[in-house]
C-alpha cells in the first residue's frame, strides 16, 4: 500500500525549521536567514520516495503577535497543527524557556503525535544535550525525542525513517516530481527577499516585501525576464536598499539571480525596483497583495 501524510514543523523563530525541512526534502524551498520571522507564509514541500510521499508544512514561528502580519503568522501556525499526521516541534539545545512553555500549552489541546526535535546539537556538548532532554521530558509526553543537527545532517535519517513508519495509507497527493506546491513566482520572490535580508542592516529587513511584477520567457529563447519590486517602509530604508551608486541593489540582484536560475533551469534577466509603502504591515490591502491573507491562513 502507498503511504502518505502531512508533517508540520513548529517552534520559535530561528530554531532551524526551514533548514531541517530543506534538508529532508533536499531542495531549497524555504528561505533561510539568521533573522527571526524570515518565513512568513505556510510553505509546503514534498518528499516522494519508494512507496511514500511526505508533505512538510513549514510554519512561521509562533510568537506574540505585534502587528497584523504577526497575527497572520500565528494563526497559520495554529491551523497547521490540527490537520496533520505528526508534528515536529523544534527547539534550541537549551532548557525550556517561557516562550516554549506557551507553545507546549497549545500542544495540550491537540491529539496529533508530537516529536521533540532538539536541533543545533553541533553547538553543544553531549552532557548538555541530556540536560535539555530531561528538561523537556518533564513538560510534555512527547512521542519521541530526537537530538539532531540540521546543519550537519546528524541523526536526521533516523528522524525521517520514524516519520515514514507512522504514515497512514494514502494517495499520491502531488505529482512525484514536484517538490513544492508554491508557484515558481513565489519562490523567486522569496529568494530575492532572502538575499535582501542577508545584506541589509538589522532595522530594515522586517519591513521588506518582494513582489514579482512580471515573469515571462522570451519568445524562442531560453531567457526568462523577471521584473520585481522590493517594498520597504521608509524613504531612509529605500536609500539603504539601493545603496551607494546602487551597489546594494546590485548585490541583492546578482546573488538572487544565481539561485533563481538554478530554480528555473534557465538564464534570467532580473530587473529590481525599490518602492516605499509606509506601514504596509498594518494594511489589509497590502498584506493580501503580498500573499499574507489572514482569511487563507
Ligand atoms: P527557522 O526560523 O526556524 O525557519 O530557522 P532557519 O531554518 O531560518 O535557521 C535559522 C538559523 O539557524 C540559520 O542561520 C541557520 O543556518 C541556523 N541553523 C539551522 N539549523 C542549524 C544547526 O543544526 N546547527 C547550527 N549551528 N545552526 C543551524
Ligand atoms: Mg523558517
Amino acid at each position: 500500500m502507498f503511504k502518505s501524510g502531512f508533517v508540520t514543523l513548529i517552534g520559535k523563530p530561528n530554531v532551524g525549521k526551514s533548514t531541517l525541512m530543506n534538508l529532508l526534502v533536499g531542495e531549497k524551498v524555504a528561505i533561510i536567514s539568521n533573522k527571526p520571522q524570515t518565513t512568513r507564509n505556510k510553505i509546503r514541500s514534498i518528499l516522494t520516495g519508494d512507496g511514500f510521499q511526505i508533505i512538510f508544512i513549514d510554519t512561521p514561528g509562533i510568537h506574540k503577535p505585534g502587528s497584523k502580519l504577526g497575527a497572520f503568522m500565528v494563526k497559520t501556525a495554529e491551523n497547521a497543527m490540527n490537520e496533520v499526521d505528526c508534528i515536529l516541534y523544534l527547539v534550541e539545545p537549551r532548557k525550556v524557556t517561557e516562550g516554549d512553555k506557551n507553545i507546549i500549552e497549545r500542544l495540550n489541546s491537540i491529539n496529533t503525535p508530537v516529536y521533540l526535535v532538539i536541533n543545533k546539537i553541533d553547538t553543544v556538548g553531549k552532557a548538555d544535550i541530556l540536560t535539555v532532554i530531561e528538561s523537556y521530558r518533564g513538560c510534555y509526553d512527547f512521542t519521541e525525542i530526537f537530538p539532531v543537527s540540521a546543519k550537519n545532517a546528524e541523526n536526521t535519517d533516523e528522524l525521517l525513517s520514524t516519520i515514514k513508519n507512522l504514515l497512514p495509507n494514502g494517495p499520491l497527493y502531488f505529482p512525484p516530481d514536484s517538490f513544492t506546491d508554491q508557484p515558481e513566482r513565489q519562490i523567486a520572490s522569496e529568494l530575492i527577499r532572502e538575499k535582501a535580508l542577508h545584506y541589509l542592516r538589522d532595522e530594515v529587513p522586517h519591513g521588506v516585501a518582494v513582489e514579482i511584477e512580471a515573469m515571462k520567457r522570451r519568445e524562442n529563447q531560453e531567457l526568462v525576464d523577471i521584473q520585481a519590486t522590493i517594498f520597504c517602509e521608509k524613504d531612509s530604508h529605500k536609500a539603504i536598499v539601493i545603496g551607494k551608486k546602487g551597489d546594494m541593489l546590485k548585490k541583492i540582484g546578482a546573488t538572487a539571480r544565481v539561485e533563481i536560475e538554478r530554480l528555473l533551469g534557465s538564464p534570467i534577466f532580473l530587473e529590481l525596483w525599490v518602492k516605499v509603502k509606509k506601514n504596509w504591515r498594518e494594511s489589509d490591502f497590502y498584506l493580501r497583495n503580498f500573499g499574507y491573507d489572514i482569511k487563507k491562513a
